[in-house]
Formats: structure tokens, C-alpha cells, sequence
């Protein structure tokens, strides 16, 4: 076994910063560490001690890639909160106090595995479901998603689950093949060259590759945000999930003319710089106030949404961010 150890500036915290990303699907997480069990570095052993990160894998590692997947190949986003709005820089000190040490985790050659985590999230509880399919799904494909789209429907359904979201997927990821197939000139649909092909995604320009993915079945503004922030670290791009949206709402991050959700049709059509409708979706609003700490803030709020930001009883009582919460007053 091979070792490595990282210092990272703190504030790092390994687990804020795997558990809320797509990341942590390609991960088992027992007692404070964590094994990778999927794609890239299959076996590779993480944990965190007295500041600092410790690997374990069978084989010389290589160190930058490590340090995107575990979110330490950047200092930390705390200190960039530099803006010119003194109520977005209370907002991202507060949440970031909550929760320090939150990075962004990404893996550019696990894009299948990521494409099929963030699919299957739709409208699926991720503990509960989506890390128990995706699970299954790697025990039958043996570790290539797209062999899915060999094997036939009653296998699928009798080994993973017969909930609509892995239908869907089948159709997410055959319309993903014909893109590569038809229009990225990939010669061939043998699920070894697909998983190879859509590794090169990562490197597509972020626009190209948003508007390709939403050309995919079942994939809106959310989904193809999420897959490329995670799989790519480009931490501009964000999904708008229930979360962003009700805590930016309650904190006032949003200005109240700020509704609109994002359109597949407009986002299909324009970048956020480019789209007629910027100054009033929620998203093309928040990625230019925020630039490349959209999809850090976007991530806290998944957090205090989760767990004290909730939609019916919020826990204000007990929120560390009442004192500058217009809501609690
Ligand atoms: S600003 Fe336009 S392109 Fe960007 S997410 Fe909103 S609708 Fe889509
Ligand atoms: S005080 Fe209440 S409404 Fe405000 S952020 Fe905290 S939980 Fe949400």
C-alpha cells in the first residue's frame, strides 16, 4: 500500500465536504473514513486526522488528481468572501462559520457514475435510494453504468428496482450515447468506448457541455448543473435545488423581483451572461453575484436546508444564523 498525506489551509473538513456532493456516491463511509469503491482509484482509503488528510491505495497516486476529488487543489473559499454587498458577505461568514471547511469535491473520469448518481436523484431520497442503486447498478454492470443498456429490462428491474427513476435512467443515458455516438463522433456504442468518451466531457467547454446534457431525457437546468459542477469543480455552475432557493428567500440573498426558475428552453438557447432572462432567474441572478463561489454557497445552503433551514418548522430557535435572519425577528 501506497501512502500519502496532505496538509490542506485550513478550515478542510474531509466529511462537509463529501457527504452533501454527488461525490460521496462513489464512496463508502464507515467511522470516519472513506473508501472509494467506483470508478477512478477504486479502493483508495481517506480519512482525516489532526488536520491532516492520510490516502492509502495499492498504487502510486497521483497527487493532483487526489487533491481535486478530495476539494483540497484550492485554498479555501472562506477567503474569498470579498464583495461588494455587505449582506452577502454576512451571509456566506455566517454560513460559513456553520459549516467550515466545506469544499467542492470532483472527479472529471468518473462522469458516468456521476451522470447516473445525479439522474436517479430525481425525486429520490439519495441516502435511502440512489447509494443503494447505484450500488446495485455496479454489481450487475460491473462498474460501467452503461452496460445497462445491454442488459435487459426485467434483469434491471428484478436486480435494481422497478421505481421509474432507473427507467429514466435508461433513457437519460441512451440519449446521452446517441450524442457521443451521432454528433461527438465516437465510432462505436460498446459500453467500454462509452464510458472512455464520456470521461472527454469533463473537458467540453461547461456551456457546450451544459446544453448537450440538457438535450438528454430527463435532464433539466438542475440535473446538468449538478453534473457539472461535480464533475468538472466548476464551481460557477450550481444546481437551483428547493434548498438554494428557500434560504437565499428567508436570508434575503435574493431581491424579491428574483423568481424565476431556470427554462430548458431559454438555457437550451443562451449561456446565464447571454440569456434575456438573467436579471430575474434565480440562477443567472446568483452565479453573477456570486461567480465562482455559486456552487460553494449553493452547497451550504443544501446543508442548512437539510438539516435547520427546514421548509415547514425551520429550527430558528436553535439557528446560529437567527441574528442576521430577517425571518426571526
Ligand atoms: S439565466 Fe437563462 S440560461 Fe441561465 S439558467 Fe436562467 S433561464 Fe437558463
Ligand atoms: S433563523 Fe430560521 S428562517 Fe432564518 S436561516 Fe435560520 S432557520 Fe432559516
Amino acid at each position: 500500500m501506497r501512502q500519502l498525506t496532505f496538509e490542506p489551509t485550513l478550515p478542510y473538513d474531509l466529511s462537509l465536504t463529501l457527504t452533501p456532493s454527488f461525490i460521496s456516491s462513489l464512496f463508502i463511509h464507515k467511522s470516519g473514513t472513506w473508501i472509494k469503491v467506483r470508478g477512478i482509484l477504486d479502493g483508495l482509503v481517506v480519512w482525516q486526522e489532526d488536520g491532516g488528510i492520510f490516502c492509502k491505495y495499492s498504487m502510486k497516486l497521483d497527487e493532483r488528481y487526489v487533491k481535486r476529488l478530495l476539494g483540497i487543489h484550492m485554498p479555501p473559499f472562506e477567503c474569498r468572501i470579498d464583495f461588494h454587498d455587505q449582506r452577502l458577505n454576512d451571509v456566506l461568514r455566517g454560513l460559513a462559520s456553520v459549516y467550515p471547511g466545506l469544499r467542492i469535491s470532483s472527479s472529471p473520469l468518473d462522469f458516468s457514475w456521476i451522470f447516473t448518481a445525479v439522474v436517479l436523484s430525481r425525486r429520490a431520497d439519495y441516502e435511502k435510494l440512489v447509494l443503494r442503486w447505484c450500488t446495485s447498478i455496479a454489481r450487475i454492470t460491473g462498474n460501467n453504468p452503461w452496460l445497462l443498456l445491454n442488459l435487459s429490462r426485467n434483469l434491471i428491474l428484478s436486480r435494481i428496482g422497478s421505481s421509474y427513476q432507473i427507467l429514466n435512467l435508461l433513457d437519460s443515458l441512451n440519449s446521452l450515447r446517441l450524442i457521443l455516438t451521432e454528433e461527438l463522433g465516437l465510432s462505436s456504442d460498446d459500453p467500454d468506448e462509452l464510458y472512455v468518451a464520456s470521461q472527454k466531457l469533463s473537458e467540453c467547454d461547461p456551456w457546450r457541455l451544459r446544453q448537450l446534457l440538457l438535450r438528454c431525457k430527463y435532464v433539466g437546468p438542475k440535473v446538468a448543473d449538478a453534473v457539472i459542477l461535480t464533475a468538472t469543480g466548476l464551481s460557477s455552475f450550481a444546481p437551483v435545488d428547493v434548498h438554494l432557493v428557500r434560504v437565499s428567500r428567508r436570508l434575503k440573498v435574493l431581491a424579491p423581483d428574483v423568481s424565476m426558475m431556470p427554462r430548458k428552453e431559454l438555457c437550451l438557447s443562451f449561456t446565464c451572461h447571454s440569456c434575456p432572462s438573467r436579471g430575474e432567474c434565480i440562477r443567472g441572478y446568483l452565479m453573477r453575484k456570486l461567480g465562482d463561489l455559486f456552487g460553494w454557497y449553493q452547497t451550504l445552503t443544501y446543508l442548512h436546508g437539510h438539516l435547520i433551514c427546514k421548509s415547514l418548522r425551520p429550527y430558528c430557535r436553535i439557528c446560529p444564523l437567527k441574528a442576521l435572519c430577517p425571518e426571526n425577528k
